[in-house]
């Protein structure tokens, strides 16, 4: 049965949050377990908030947009790559609370201008493309305190912290690299007086690394919501 599977993926998911968390001398309370929830019915959405989740994970804005109005009570985060075209629908949604994927000034200026206009300061973190990896979006590291500095002026972006997607690999040993280099990223930026305070890393098959190397919230889909047709 549905329900009976997503409780026990939950169960199994904030074990090891716990366990991975224990390993590195944290409390599992440090952090943000998001569901990530893109391409998984409403049901299931519904499913996992009745076992207490509020917070999804979703990649596109239409499909945020249409499950939002059918849903009440979820804090959402964005998690996709933005489009500035889209941005306004975003601000619009006072339950839309983070946006994890800041990889442009551009987009850094439409996500202020929508902000001002909704009233309202929006949450941001920078997504960094730590792999290299050309087919990622994400800013250079070597750009990102530049970036940084200049998001400063904007009036209604705040900049929380960083987020990075490690390459896919059989073995998360492969990837825990990629996790510290974003955590020295941010070390760097702090010595520069930019204290950020949130660090997004880790998905299904990698979270438990990333946990031990300091995130603070991870973005697991599969690992919780099962495959997509199931
Ligand atoms: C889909 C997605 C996830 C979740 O991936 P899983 O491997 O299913 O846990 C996390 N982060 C981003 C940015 C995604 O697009």
């Amino acid at each position: 049965m549905l329900e009976v599977d997503l409780k026990e993926r939950l169960v199994n998911i904030r074990e090891r949050i716990k366990a991975a968390a224990g390993r590195a001398g944290r409390e599992a309370s440090e952090i943000k377990l998001i569901a990530v929830s893109k391409n998984h019915s409403i049901d299931k959405i519904l499913a996992l908030k009745k076992l207490g989740i509020n917070l999804f994970g979703e990649s596109r804005v239409q499909e945020l947009r249409e499950k939002n109005e059918r849903l009440t009570g979820i804090t959402w985060h964005f998690i996709g790559h933005l489009q500035r075209n889209k941005v306004k629908y975003l601000m619009r949604m006072e339950n839309c609370q983070l946006i994890h994927s800041l990889d442009s000034w551009r987009l850094a200026r439409e996500i202020n201008k929508w902000a001002r206009k909704n009233k309202r300061v929006m949450p941001v973190l920078l997504e960094v493309n730590v792999s290299g990896d050309e087919n990622k979006f994400g800013l250079k590291p070597e750009d990102t305190l530049a970036f940084v500095e200049e998001t400063q002026s904007l009036k209604f972006v705040d900049l929380q912290g960083l987020m990075t997607i490690a390459p896919y690999v059989k073995d998360p040993e492969e990837v825990r690299p990629c996790f510290r280099q974003l955590v020295e990223l941010r070390e760097e930026i702090a010595a520069k007086g930019y204290q950020l305070k949130e660090l997004s890393m880790g998905m299904t098959n990698d979270f438990e690394v990333a946990i031990e190397e300091g995130a603070t919230m991870v973005r697991i889909g599969t690992g919780l919501f099962g495959k997509r047709d199931e």
